[in-house]
């Protein structure tokens, strides 16, 4: 018994000497930091353990004492949030600039992209370099092609409309087709504005049965409520919505319906814009606030997701990108890229058009009411069109949410927690908790008080691979 009782006193002894400082082998951690959740908000003196390429621990900066051995970073007066998706993007519209876009997402933060239409091997190599390289490629989900009707917009005849999409003249047709594609492993599809309802019905039964979810243009032979009844999980740009909220949205579709004949034999871009030109801003001009109202409603039903891509508007029509502030983010592009885009906006003149920016201010002006009803939204850019510099215009397009009506944590949830849960991939990607994988921003300012601090990056975190500032401005071709 007496020795029992002095083991157990020697023991006590070498407990309370013993250094309680803890120790967390292969890992890094970021001590100190306000962490800023999608979902949970702002916590502030956190203390977040990095292991392999997932948040291991997270807790109170007080209730440990870290060892000495401990790789530490300071998170002193920094924010963390999880790393941004752009959910509209295009590797295949440029191609000579193709090459450059993974490594321009990353250094503004955009650690998964969705690429919204492309030919399917041209985006699958990169999608296949980044599966490869996780560490330092961003994660690409690829719809492939637009799957288009018989008088496809994006079919190569000029550099306007690079051949991005599929023509299908039949049902049969298509159902060959977009099973191809869904061999190549796309992630979704993307359904484009001349289908016809049927073909749109048909794709729309090929992505439920392949469980894959199905985006896209509302074609214009139908209306807003049909399309997302048959299964449309996602509209990219509100396109075509306006036709649909208009006080004689019933007349525009009959009207569209014996335009989209084509007798004038019109190419499929050409005959796309001269129906935008005839019915849109009458349509935006005459607009039915119950129909919006009852509109809106079915997309809160159907969880039909809204990608509005407000900054592409703006851009497009305040003609922002012939701005000398702009052209200077070209230098993070090649030479020839770089020499070829500033040639293009030489040749584009200084006219604003009224009616895009009437068009422009109407989608920002619709987010507010959308968004109270319980609309979801990603955000998006469409770049590199319209000289949208990849990665830097996601911080535009956050910005414009959070002016069209949603709260910066919403606005930040839109191009985080929202592509991820799309995806359903929430349980791994775009939150901060432990488990999920470490794609993660360091900023320097706080993003709550002013929705423009998301640019103020410090370093990205990729797959648990911490790039710093110098490696991102390196990435930028920035000394
Ligand atoms: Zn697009």
């Amino acid at each position: 018994m007496k020795k029992l009782l002095s083991v157990i006193v020697l023991l006590t002894v070498s407990i309370s000497c013993h250094d309680n400082s803890v120790y967390y082998e292969d890992a890094y951690i970021i001590e100190n930091i306000s962490i800023i959740d999608p979902n949970d908000g702002f916590k502030k003196n956190k203390t977040v353990v990095i292991k392999s390429n997932k948040i291991h621990e997270i807790f109170d900066s007080t209730k440990k004492e870290l060892s000495k051995k401990n790789i530490i970073y300071s998170g002193k007066d920094k924010f963390l949030i999880p790393g941004f998706w752009d959910a509209h993007v295009h590797f295949a519209f440029d191609e000579s600039l193709a090459g450059s876009m993974s490594d321009l997402f990353l250094a503004y933060g955009v650690t998964s992209v969705r690429d919204t239409g492309g030919e399917i091997n041209f985006v699958n190599k990169f999608k296949h370099e980044s599966e490869d390289n996780p560490d330092t490629h961003p994660r690409i989900m690829v719809a492939g092609p637009l799957i288009d009707g018989e008088y496809n917009v994006y079919d190569g005849h000029s550099h306007q409309f690079p051949p991005l999409s599929i023509q299908n003249v039949t049902e049969k047709d298509l159902y060959k087709k977009v099973n191809i594609l869904i061999d190549q492993n796309v992630n979704f599809l993307k359904a484009y504005e001349m289908l016809t309802p049927n073909q749109f019905q048909a794709l729309a039964n090929i992505a439920k049965e392949n469980n894959l979810k199905l985006t896209g243009h509302v074609p214009l032979s139908m209306d807003v409520i049909s399309a997302s009844n048959m299964g449309l999980n996602s509209m990219e740009h509100f396109r075509n919505f306006e036709l649909s909220v208009s006080k004689d949205s019933k007349e525009l579709l009959k009207k569209r319906k014996r335009l989209l004949k084509n007798l004038q034999n019109f190419s499929g871009a050409k005959l796309r814009s001269s129906i935008h030109s005839l019915q849109r801003m009458s349509a935006i001009n005459n607009i039915d606030s119950l129909k919006l109202n009852q509109v809106i409603d079915v997309l809160v039903k159907n969880q039909t997701w809204q990608i509005p891509t407000l900054f592409l508007y703006r851009t497009f029509a305040n003609k922002t990108f012939k701005l000398d502030s702009w052209m200077e983010y070209f230098n993070s592009f090649p030479s020839d890229v770089r020499s070829d885009w500033i040639n293009k906006i030489s040749k584009i003149d200084d006219k604003i058009n009224k009616d895009r920016q009437a068009y422009s201010n109407w989608a920002l002006g619709i987010v507010n009411l959308m968004n109270n009803k319980g609309v979801q939204f990603m955000a998006g850019t469409d770049a590199p069109i319209f000289f949208l510099i990849p990665g830097l215009s996601l911080h535009d397009e956050i910005a414009m949410l959070s002016e069209g009506g949603l709260s910066n944590l919403e606005a930040i949830k839109s191009a985080t927690y929202n592509p991820s849960k799309y995806f359903g991939m929430e349980k791994e990607l775009g939150s901060i908790k432990p488990g999920q994988i470490a794609d993660l921003l360091i900023l320097k300012k706080n993003p709550l008080e002013n929705i423009s601090n998301t640019k103020e990056i410090d370093a990205v975190i990729k797959n648990g691979n911490l790039l710093n500032r110098k490696y991102l401005d390196s990435l930028l071709r920035k000394n």
